[in-house]
């Protein structure tokens, strides 16, 4: 079974679809971390993330270098979202979320093209979305959490400006699937969405059991 999982920043479609992956015990990738290494990369090869062959130069990393917690900074995820506007960026990290997409046992992954390019004929596709303030809120008390300085209305704006750029690139949009199912978390607790994640999938799979009977 595959399962993609779309949907903007602080969604939560990360620990969705880690529960998921948990609960269904299927194997998992997030595929924005494969975005943040180039954007790690590329800061270390001193390279402008808005020009697309420095990008292309920074698709070159070790695969270890996805376990690096300081891929998770909100400087590295800024430049993932720089660097993923080009498409040759894209193309170059294509093969490997395919692999991992229809690797036998199956698979979870979470990103923005998942359900619409990487694997367009998963057996689910969920678009994970809560409100811009909800998740603007969500990032306020992860960062404060982690006593980094922070400001509502910065992050709000940073937010706003990510959602932008992932939405209105021309190589694969943000954007739900024509048969992904929507689920809104901007009202629910992460138990809650989680819960809410399982009985989708579960209807999904139940009803194409329904329609496909081995
Ligand atoms: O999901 P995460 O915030 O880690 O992703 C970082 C950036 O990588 C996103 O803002 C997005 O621009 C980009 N990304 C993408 N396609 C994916 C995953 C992430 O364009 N499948």
């Amino acid at each position: 079974m595959i399962i993609a999982v779309d949907g903007p920043t602080a969604s939560g479609k990360g620990t969705i679809s880690k529960q998921l992956a948990k609960h269904f015990s299927l194997p998992f990738l997030d595929t924005g971390l494969l975005y943040r290494a180039v954007g790690w990369t590329l800061r270390n090869q001193g390279g402008d993330a808005d020009d697309a062959a420095d990008a292309l130069a920074a698709c070159v990393f070790d695969g270890a270098l996805l376990d690096n917690p300081a891929l998770r900074s909100e400087v590295v995820g800024g430049l993932a979202s720089r660097v993923s506007v080009h498409p040759d960026v894209r193309r170059a990290l294509i093969n490997r979320q395919k692999d991992f997409a229809y690797q036998p046992a199956g698979a979870v992954l979470d990103g923005r093209d998942i359900g619409t390019v990487i694997a367009p004929d998963a057996d689910v596709k969920l678009f994970v979305t809560a409100s811009s303030e909800a998740r603007a809120m969500r990032r306020f008390e992860e960062m404060k959490r982690r006593g980094e300085p922070v400001n509502f209305d910065d992050i709000l704006a940073d937010i706003l400006k990510r959602d932008a750029r992932d939405k209105n690139r021309v190589t694969a949009p943000l954007k739900p699937a024509e048969d992904a199912d929507l689920l809104d978390t901007t009202d629910l607790t992460i138990d809650a969405a989680i819960r809410q994640a399982i009985v989708l999938v579960n209807a999904k799979t139940s009803s194409r059991r329904d329609k496909d009977p081995a």
